[in-house]
């Protein structure tokens, strides 16, 4: 986007992969062989999405695109527990959409203030003090901690407002925001003034405002690739209400009929629920009006359709009070801002087979370890019994069985998968 609003962007989070479990024995003067004492290794750090209202855009998104929470720690001799990686908290401004980059399905609606964790930090593997059974009372091997959760993500600012403002550019968006709520965005006399969205607060009564949004005017033909615009139309998306401001004076020699059907012809473009959205229709620029004739065309037009006219001067402040009286009447009325509800679920990842799981044998314990399995595990649920016939078959498939029985395991001995053990049967 030319304006230098950033109000996309794609990042990857990484999380901190959990720390290895230690493999030590007790020592002590005068005991020849103590027991294990490893301790387990710490969990690495997540990644924290949390909003910050102090920030309006994705800017900082711009240049800064890859985020690593920090590894947990290994852990040590004498049962010490290495330190837990920190977690990486990265502030978004409120109403970010966070999507998956592969699919754009949304992951979370950042619109509240609790804190989402997007990548979990892997937990940290247990050290030998776990392994010690009666009878295997020298367990040589700790678990590795696991790996830390990563996504590529895109971050879509939609803004929070109750009310949008939309509208041909010029026509006084900026202005009546300027007048109605303390936010001051550039005003100026020709296209394209507004290039950041602006929001303000408009106060009405004792506990009633509500929030307005301006956004770049909506040209014709934005529908279609044809300059600004239609990109800004997501800041209205959420919006409970639009404000459709009109140029009803004449002076640029425009059709205020003609310019609201176009409008809401690219509002149809971009989403038809949009341009069904209720509407109150602002005719702007009274106080110099030509033509009072364009004004009652536009009047007899929208009331026709079932929108409600008022006719205002942003300039003069004629017209604006009872626009926000009624604006605040017809809000009481509408649901609350959307707030979008997540689409994505994460897919069991994909497991390549292709690397077969490594196989140490040891005390008489068969380890089976690598990522392959250290995946497969991720994905099991030990007390599901469906759940560990699948396992069963994965590893079936993988021809681990067929592996072990070719390096001689017999009836009876352990296997040990990633520290979750059983007792070999064929
Ligand atoms: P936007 O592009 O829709 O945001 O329009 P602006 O608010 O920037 O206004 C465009 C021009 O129209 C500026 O020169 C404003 O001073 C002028 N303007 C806005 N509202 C009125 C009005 O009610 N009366 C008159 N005479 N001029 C207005
Ligand atoms: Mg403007």
């Amino acid at each position: 986007m030319a304006s230098g609003f950033v109000d996309k962007a794609r990042i990857t989070v990484q999380a901190g992969k959990g720390g290895n479990g230690a493999v030590s024995f007790h020592r002590e003067k005068y005991v020849a062989a103590g027991g294990p004492d490893g301790g387990d290794g710490g969990r690495g750090g997540s990644i924290i999405l949390q909003v910050d209202d102090n920030m309006s855009t994705l800017m900082d998104f711009r240049y800064k695109r890859k985020y690593t929470a920090p590894n947990g720690m290994d852990g040590q001799g004498k049962r010490k527990f290495g330190k837990n990686g920190e977690d990486l908290v990265i502030r978004v401004p409120r109403g970010t959409l966070v999507r998956d980059a592969e699919t754009g399905e949304i992951i979370q609606d950042m619109s509240g203030s609790e804190p989402f964790v997007l990548c979990r930090g892997g937990r940290g593997g247990w050290g030998n003090s776990h392994f010690a059974t009666p009878t295997r009372q020298v367990p040589r091997f700790a678990k590795a901690g696991l790996p830390g959760e990563s996504h590529e993500v895109i971050l879509e600012l939609k803004l929070l407002a109750d009310v949008g403002l939309v509208g041909f550019p010029n026509v006084g968006k900026s202005t009546l925001l300027s007048v109605v709520t303390k936010a001051r965005p550039k005003i100026a006399n020709y296209h394209f003034t507004t290039l950041f969205p602006n929001l303000g607060v408009v106060w009405v009564d004792e506990g009633v405002s509500f929030v307005m949004a301006d956004i770049p005017g909506i040209i014709e033909g934005a529908s279609e690739g044809a300059g600004l615009g239609h990109d800004f139309l997501r800041h209205v998306d959420r919006c409970r209400l639009l404000i459709h401001v009109v140029d009803v004076s004449g002076s640029e020699g425009r059709d205020p009929v003609a310019d609201f059907d176009a409008i809401n012809e690219e509002l149809r473009q971009y989403s038809p629920e949009l341009a069904d959205r209720p509407q109150i229709v602002a005719a702007n620029k009274t106080d110099v009006m030509e033509d009072p004739a364009l004004l009652e065309a536009l009047r007899a037009h929208v009331e026709a359709l079932g929108y409600p006219l008022v006719q205002i001067s942003a300039a003069t402040h004629q017209g604006t009070r009872e626009l926000v009286g009624l604006t605040a009447e017809r809000l009481s009325t509408l649901p609350p801002v959307a707030v979008y509800e997540p689409e994505y679920v994460p897919k069991p990842p994909a497991l390549d087979a292709s690397a077969p799981p490594e196989i140490q044998h040891e005390d008489g314990v068969w380890l089976v370890g690598g990522p392959w399995i250290q995946r497969l595990i991720a994905n099991v649920n030990f007390s599901d019994y469906e759940s560990r016939m699948w396992f069963d078959r994965m590893l079936r498939e993988a021809g681990l069985f067929q592996r072990l029985e070719e390096m001689g395991i017999a009836d009876g001995d352990t296997v040990s998968i990633d520290g979750f053990e059983f007792d070999y049967q064929r």
